[in-house]
């Protein structure tokens, strides 16, 4: 087992961020004290991160961790990579502006440039762009603006699971809501398929439902103004979407002239095998949604979308903070590093060992019930074994085909890899998936390193956490 390694001594210093270990519990317990009750990642990670590099983050206490939550899929080349300081200190050092609105500079055409070198050309050859405030969430509010503003039509198609954001329309969009003006589809999954049967079978089954809305004059659902769909949900639980599925979404809007969405926020950038999750699939959306990765560590997010789409009057979608030349320059940077290095191909060969080896696990390990993903998205669904047995307190056949899902052994997985000197965060429906999104940056030994680490971390927990029965 590879255990946590301690950091290096490092003399002290007054500028060093490195707090002595005891500040490190104070920082921990103001924070408990001083910020909301809505932190997340905060309280199953008590690190406080001082230094990083590539994978690894060093706590103020002096411990090492393998990141694989990068900013939640955003760092595609791990912490501080060399091009993304480079490129911010080149802007920092020339004397530009740093907060200019949406004014043109060198630093963002620049960008836009390298953006649409990756985009899928069909889009790129006539796209529009438009920046917008910070976070995935303001992209997303603009995407379903935009093809509302130009189909006229205010309904929307979104899926079971999906995440989009926390701000008004983007949660409305989002699984867990239940807005009025959203008709709500089955994603696509073969663990827990609505329908019960899973595979191809199961998303052909979703997808005709889907025509049946669109087609049926009394569904009592009218032409939407788009659809909106993540290539794989992240935040869902790691759901792939079938290619052929994709497809068929493409087919019924493009028919039906209902613009399509695509929300690559978490997939883009290499992540899922392919510079962009769509090109998998081969599907040309009407608009894409970028940020995370795009800001190459910093905030940023854009939609682009096709030309004829752009009917927006002058201020129609607007916000202060759209024009951060750092997060353009780190981004331009990251995006070139990951096109010229083949970060994509390599997501995808060493997402699938990864995946490989984390299906052998499961073939020990009955407490993982699937194990999924596509390039570095990577998802392991933890579930109760005992309630799959089949036959029920009086011996009968019980009738659960699938075992439930066990959120608490996830926690503790969770907690036992810290422990161990790796982060890892939780999604899913029920929040027991575990989801490793390390940087594309990572070495084979890296990998195995997280592996090492997740195993024994599963095996401790598996011990800790007793079953239902
Ligand atoms: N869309 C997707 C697919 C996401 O994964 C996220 C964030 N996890 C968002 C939108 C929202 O991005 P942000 O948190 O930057 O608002």
């Amino acid at each position: 087992m590879a255990l946590t390694e301690p950091a290096p001594a490092r003399p002290a210093a007054a500028a060093d961020p490195a707090a002595p270990a005891d500040a490190y519990e104070g920082i921990l317990r103001r924070q408990s004290l001083r910020e909301s009750a809505a932190r997340t990642y905060a309280r199953s990670l008590p690190v406080v991160p001082v230094r990083a590099k590539g994978l690894t983050i060093e706590g103020a206490d002096g411990r090492r961790y393998l990141d694989c939550l990068s900013g939640s899929g955003t760092l595609a080349l791990g912490h501080n990579h060399p091009v993304v300081l480079e490129a911010v200190r080149k802007v920092l050092d020339s004397g530009a502006p740093l907060h200019v609105l949406d004014l043109a500079t060198p630093v963002k055409d620049a960008f836009v440039t390298e953006l649409y070198a990756t985009l899928p050309r069909e889009l790129a050859k006539d796209a529009r762009i438009q920046f917008c405030g910070p976070a995935g969430t303001d992209a997303v509010e603009a995407a379903l603006t935009l093809v509302r503003t130009a189909t006229g039509r205010s309904g929307l198609f979104a899926f079971t699971g999906a995440y989009h954001g926390m701000t008004a329309g983007a949660l409305d969009a989002s699984g867990g809501a239940t807005a009025a003006r959203v008709t709500r589809l089955p994603f696509p999954q073969d663990l827990r398929c609505p329908f019960g049967v899973g595979g191809e079978r199961g998303a052909e089954l979703g997808a005709r439902w889907t025509e049946t809305l669109l087609d049926d004059p009394k569904s009592g659902v009218p032409t939407p103004g788009g659809m909106i769909v993540e290539p794989v949900q992240g935040e869902g639980g790691v759901l792939p979407a079938p290619d052929g599925w994709l497809r068929r979404m493409r087919q019924l809007t493009a028919e039906r002239s209902i613009p399509l969405v695509v929300d690559e926020v978490q997939t883009g950038v290499g992540r899922t095998g392919t510079f962009w999750a769509v090109e998998r699939s081969g599907i040309v959306p009407d608009v894409m949604v970028l940020s995370k990765a795009i800001g190459g560590s910093l905030p940023l997010a854009v939609i682009v979308y096709r030309a004829e789409l752009d009917v927006w009057q002058p201020g129609a979608h607007a916000g202060t903070f759209r024009g951060n030349q750092l997060a353009m320059a780190a981004g331009a940077a990251t995006l070139a590093f990951v096109r010229e290095n083949g970060l994509a191909a390599r997501a995808a060969t060493l997402g699938a060992r990864m995946l490989g080896q984390l299906q052998g696990l499961a073939a020990e390990h009955p407490c993982i019930g699937d194990v999924r993903g596509r390039g570095l998205m990577i998802g392991v669904e933890l579930v109760d074994p005992t309630a799959d047995t089949g036959v029920g307190p009086d011996g009968r056949p019980s009738g659960a085909a699938v075992p439930p899902p066990a959120p608490t052994l996830a926690v503790a997985v969770q907690r036992a890899c810290l422990e161990r000197g790796l982060i890892v965060e939780l999604g899913g429906r029920h929040s027991a998936v575990v989801r490793l999104l390390p940087p594309l940056t990572i070495s084979d030994e890296q990998a195995a390193a997280v592996l090492d680490r997740f195993a024994d971390a599963l095996a401790a927990a598996e011990r800790a956490v007793p079953r239902r029965r």
